[in-house]
């Protein structure tokens, strides 16, 4: 009886220690909100379009399509990093693709690990503006098989 107490008592500490440590990384990202008229006086109207309307720009539009230097990916609306260019591929599809994006940076309504078919998709939303910026399908290469379907518009290239 002792020791399965123990163990009990155990294993909360440590679930708690985790969701001490996700409330943690909340905090240091942060949370910006903004008012439709601020947000359409910050953005182009075609940012505004994706990332507040859930809008998709015109494939092979974005110049970042065949950005290849090292260097990191930014929300153009709140300026938190999302991707390193590491994980940036060609997909050939027309829009910027990565196969990852930085821990807890983008959010999504279904966890994409859970997927099960290769037909499934996310929509993604930076996590600390809840600006849209595209679709997390599981047709991605390796290490992860998923690909983060990114506009080019609601990003910005900040080379290394
Ligand atoms: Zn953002």
């Amino acid at each position: 009886m002792q020791r399965r107490l123990f163990l009990q008592t155990g294993l909360s500490a440590a679930a708690g220690m985790l969701i001490a440590r996700v409330a943690a990384a909340a905090d240091a990202i942060g949370k910006v909100v903004k008012t439709e008229a601020e947000w359409r006086k910050l953005l182009t109207p075609e940012q505004f379009h994706v990332l507040r309307e859930e809008g998709t720009e015109w494939a092979g539009t974005s110049p970042l399509n065949k950005e290849y230097r090292k260097g990191m990916y930014a929300c153009v609306g709140c300026d938190l990093v999302l991707y390193s260019s590491t994980a940036k591929f060609d997909s050939g599809t027309g829009w910027p693709s990565f196969y990852e994006a930085l821990p807890g940076r983008m959010a999504s309504e279904t966890d994409p690990k859970t997927f099960k078919s290769r037909l499934q998709y996310t929509e993604m939303h930076c996590a600390r503006c809840g600006g849209h910026h595209g679709h997390i399908f599981n047709d991605g290469p390796a290490p992860t098989g998923l690909r983060y379907c990114s506009n080019g518009v609601a990003l910005k290239f900040l080379p290394a």
